[in-house]
């Protein structure tokens, strides 16, 4: 399968089983268009070209071709059914350390924190034995992952804290080492907080949408005051107290600020350097919720931004912004390329009573209860649905030029707009596919230059 599209000036043709890029000419590009149905004589016939110029430009797809970089045949979809069937463990945990929030964010999927539950905070029992739940399930894997997650977690840290030193113990005796993360919404955040996640924490995710307008309107106080004069000034000493590094800074979008690329700026312009901007899931009935004749407009703000960062990179002031970064090497773990995130198998959330659910999204939702930390996995056949949802399951995937990149979307997505996990939330995948097409874009830009 062969993706081609212009950007930016540049004219980019993909060979998505490969995963090779090529940056060509304008011959080039259009021969591409032709090349598989048609035989020379009659591409040459078709384009507005000089003859020779086409035979040139033939020859030069012909050898792509010839070399495996072009046009080339699938093929991970006999490897992705042997993977499916290996055994897999938990390798990352999302605990609820509090079901509780100081903010009331209107977009906000756990319903301010509470899930559709009772406000409930985590015990120390609890988050132990969730450590111990994900020792015992994760087999030979030695670097296991933590996220603290909510809710808003800082609300329980007393918990973080007695979880982290826990975990600390079990490390040598299990030969196991625990990467913890902290997401939190920064109302809360003190010195004291902060140098226990320098200390601690692999990675912390600050929550804030950009502007102050911006944020203050999506993300409040419980009183209705401004969010962002309490915690961006934190969010910027914390950031530079990490050094830029090992923290990011997540946003999210909706119809409000489709000019979001202002709000990713405003961030940059502010001195971060890591940065996330989300589309807001939200269903068609919310105000807030991206329809689909927004695209062009957010379209253009991706297209934007793309240029924004290369001009930025081009002065020594680069940024990383998270949804334009991938990788074009391969990587080693095709599986993980063709089965994303691993939620209801390798990644699982644990509630504030111990309940496991296959993700963050899915807690709440009854039929996804698969077990407790403390008694383990009982609907493995909720686990086995996850293990199979992969790129060459799901009808959409299977023919998307992005599959290798986006790994087939999110099943919570899915569930929340098709009622099953193993299909495809179209306006993401729109998006998705547009963010690919810029990262590339970028790549080819930047890659251009050092040459
Ligand atoms: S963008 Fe959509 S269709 Fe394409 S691979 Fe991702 S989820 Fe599947
Ligand atoms: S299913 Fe969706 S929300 Fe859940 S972990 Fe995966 S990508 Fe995230």
């Amino acid at each position: 399968m062969v993706h081609q599209y212009k950007n930016n000036g540049y004219n980019i043709v993909m060979d998505i089983c490969s995963g090779a890029i090529h940056v060509v000419d304008d011959v080039v590009y259009d021969v591409v268009a032709l090349f598989e149905d048609n035989a020379l004589d009659a591409i040459k016939e078709q384009l507005p070209y000089g003859e020779s110029e086409v035979e040139e430009a033939y020859q030069e797809v012909q050898e792509l071709k010839e070399q495996g970089l072009l046009f080339t045949d699938d093929i991970y979809e006999d490897y992705i059914k042997e993977v499916k069937e290996r055994k897999t463990v938990v390798k990352a945990l999302c605990l609820h350390i509090a079901h509780d929030c100081n903010l009331a964010c209107r977009y906000c999927f756990a319903e301010e924190g509470e899930y559709k539950g009772d406000r409930a905070l985590m015990s120390a029992e609890v988050g132990k034995a969730a450590l111990d739940f994900l020792v015992r399930s994760s087999g030979n894997r030695h670097n296991l992952e933590v996220d603290f997650f909510g809710g808003e977690p800082t609300m329980n840290f007393g918990v973080v804290k007695e979880v982290v030193e826990y975990g600390r113990s079990l490390e040598k005796k299990y030969d196991k080492h625990f990467r913890f993360t902290l997401t939190t919404n920064g109302i809360l955040l003190n010195d004291e907080i902060m140098e226990f996640a320098n200390k601690e924490m692999d990675n912390v995710v600050l929550s804030v949408d950009g502007r102050k307008e911006v944020n203050d309107y999506m993300r409040p106080t419980r009183n209705g005051k401004s969010s962002y004069d309490i915690i961006m000034p934190k969010f910027i000493r914390f950031a530079e107290s990490r050094h830029q590094q090992k923290y990011y800074v997540r946003g999210t979008f909706t119809r409000r600020n489709l000019d979001f690329s202002k709000d990713v700026i405003h961030l940059a312009d502010l001195g971060f350097e890591q940065i996330s901007m989300e589309p807001v899931v939200g269903l068609p009935e919310e105000p807030y919720a991206i329809r689909e004749e927004d695209l062009p407009q957010i379209f253009e703000e991706y297209d934007r931004l793309a240029k924004e960062i290369i001009k930025r990179n081009q002065e020594g002031k680069g940024f990383n912004f998270f949804h334009f970064m991938i990788d074009l090497t391969g990587g080693p773990c095709v599986a993980k390329r063709l089965s994303g995130c691993g939620s209801g198998t390798e990644y699982l959330a644990v509630t504030p009573w111990g309940d496991l659910y296959p993700c963050h999204q899915f807690v709440g939702e009854e039929q996804f209860l698969l077990g407790n930390v403390f008694d383990g996995i009982k609907r493995t056949d909720i686990c086995d649905e996850f293990r199979q949802c992969n790129v060459y399951t799901k009808d959409k995937c299977r023919e998307c030029f992005a599959r290798f990149y986006c790994s087939g979307g999110c099943a919570a997505n899915s569930y929340k707009f098709h009622g099953v996990i193993d299909d495809a939330y179209e306006l993401s995948c729109e998006m998705e596919r547009k963010r690919v097409e810029c990262a590339i874009m970028i790549q080819a830009a930047l890659a251009q230059e050092r040459e």
